[in-house]
């Protein structure tokens, strides 16, 4: 009971690998995804703890070393790991999280699947992560959970501990009541997050959509809102009066609501991008590329990434458009992130047969026009693609935020290339200096990647500048500093953003 911050993320903050019969707590230098981004806290606040799950034979295996002691070059941390079986986190995880909520969230209702779900397991996994977040917590702490998958935990901590201060933040997008109130438990999760000091979301949008949500199912009176953030543009976002909900009352407290877009490190990035080898790798790309321009397209392989509409948009571009087939390459990045699960692996069978068939109807000898590529790519090599491509083309059904977007442009230091970005990304909100398309409209799509590829340079690169400006604006420190501000208004003098 000793940390004054406390973070709870299913995933442990390193990687753990057996070397020589010995464990060994490596860091995961990478810039990716959300881990590093949170460590980045633990050289802001002294005291701080993680908990996480991790693997076990039995939930009570005695070898199982609970608490440890972590240093590495984000500071000195405890990290607290929840012993749970393989039922259980294939339970919570894949069925419940992934079968169940990742659909709704994303707006995808023909893929949420309730009957397998077991809903007394989740709730017992979220109790777990709540008593050790509870067992961490200093006096007053703050503890600050993340996602989805631990929807519960805020409810059961307050039960536990009401002095903490808790705050939950979604890394994903919140949909409006129609659909989340799909969800049996929408009871339980609402009362969970009203229990909370603050609420976050990436977006106005989310955060309006989780207040149509409350008030649908609790009476919590008039909800006071704030001015938007004038760099905040997003159409059909209820902001037309460019305010967003500020603040929840309910009968036991005021719960704050938090719109802080999550950013990257930009300033790692550009190092990555002005590093001679980038710039050697970058030029391999594009010799091999024999003067053919680049689109590049990277993301997870998954229904909401949208990666089989982008690709039979590029059959038809090469239709429409048949002198550019010689002339252009798609670099399809689609990491295959579960094949266990069914949804996951039609989608990548799906990816695969359009790639094949692009390639069966358009390939000559030495010019094939997709390369698709399902093992994920290490950052660096990314960046010299990033580099490389004269277009990135991001065009998510749905997605929380979306950092490839904004990777993209922190690696452009050339001030050059051009984005295209789905409007249903979060990013689209701070980047409306990119092409903004509609994935679910053909020839919106179309269009799009005609703008594109036509774009005037001056164009390019008016372009470019703005939206380097705005990632530069609300990179990761920017995103610490708004969370913090959130977690404890009255020590940093800020109100909710
Ligand atoms: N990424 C990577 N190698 C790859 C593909 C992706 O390192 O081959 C990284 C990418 O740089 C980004 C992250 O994976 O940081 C994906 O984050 P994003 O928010 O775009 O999507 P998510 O997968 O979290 O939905």
């Amino acid at each position: 009971m000793s940390s004054e911050l406390v973070i709870v993320y299913h995933r442990q903050p390193y990687e753990e690998v057996v070397e020589n019969g010995q464990t060994v707590f490596k860091e995961n230098k990478s810039p990716n995804g959300i881990v590093p981004t949170l460590k980045s806290f633990f050289g802001r606040v002294e005291n701080a703890a993680w908990v996480a799950w991790k693997e076990a034979e039995t939930p009570s295996d005695p070898g199982f070393e609970r608490v440890i002691e972590i240093e590495d070059s984000f500071g000195k941390y405890t990290v607290s790991r929840l012993p749970l079986t393989k039922a259980q986190v294939s339970s919570f995880y894949h069925v419940t999280s992934k079968e169940a909520f990742w659909p709704i969230l994303h707006g995808f209702k023909e893929k949420y699947n309730y009957d397998p779900v077991d809903w007394p397991t989740f709730k017992e996994v979220n109790w777990a992560f709540a008593e050790a977040a509870a067992a961490e917590a200093a006096k007053g702490a703050a503890v600050w959970v993340h996602d989805y998958n631990l929807w519960l935990v805020p409810g059961y901590l307050r039960q536990m501990r009401s002095d903490v201060k808790i705050s939950f933040f979604h890394h994903t997008p919140f949909p409006a009541a129609d659909m989340f109130n799909v969800l049996p438990w929408r009871g339980e999760i609402v009362d969970s997050l009203l229990s909370c000091d603050v609420v976050g979301f990436h977006i106005p949008r989310y955060a309006a959509n989780f207040v149509s949500v409350v008030r649908s199912l609790r009476d919590v009176g008039q909800v006071p809102r704030q001015p938007v953030d004038p760099d905040f543009i997003s159409e059909g976002s209820a902001l037309s009066d460019r305010t967003v909900p500020r603040e929840i009352h309910t009968e036991d407290r005021v719960v704050r609501l938090g719109t802080t877009p999550v950013g990257v490190d930009t300033d790692y990035i550009t190092s990555v991008a002005d590093r001679e080898e980038t710039d050697a790798r970058k030029d391999e790309v594009l010799t091999a590329m024999a003067s053919r321009r680049l689109i590049l397209s990277v993301g997870r392989t998954d229904y909401t990434k949208g990666g089989a509409e982008q690709l039979l948009t590029f059959e038809r571009l090469l239709e429409r458009r048949p002198d550019l087939a010689q002339e252009l390459k798609l670099l399809h990045i689609s990491v295959s992130a579960n094949r266990n699960m069914t949804a996951y692996a039609e989608i990548q069978s799906e990816i695969e047969q359009i790639a094949g068939r692009i390639n069966g109807r358009f390939a000559t000898f030495d010019r094939t026009p997709v390369s698709l590529i399902s093992n994920a790519i290490p950052f660096t090599e990314l960046v010299a693609y990033y580099r490389a491509a004269d277009v990135a083309w991001i065009t998510p059904l749905a997605d929380g935020m979306n950092l490839v977007c904004k990777e993209f442009v922190a690696a452009r230091s050339d001030g050059d290339g051009v984005l295209v970005l789905s409007e249903f990304a979060g990013a689209a909100m701070e980047l409306s200096s990119a092409i903004l398309t509609n994935p679910y409209s053909h020839k919106n799509m179309d269009h799009a990647i005609d703008l594109a590829l036509d774009m005037p340079q001056e164009e390019r690169r008016a372009r470019m500048q703005e939206l380097r400006r705005l990632v530069m604006k609300y990179n990761t420190e920017a995103w610490a500093r708004d969370q913090l501000a959130l977690l404890s208004p009255e020590d940093f003098g800020t109100e909710a953003a």
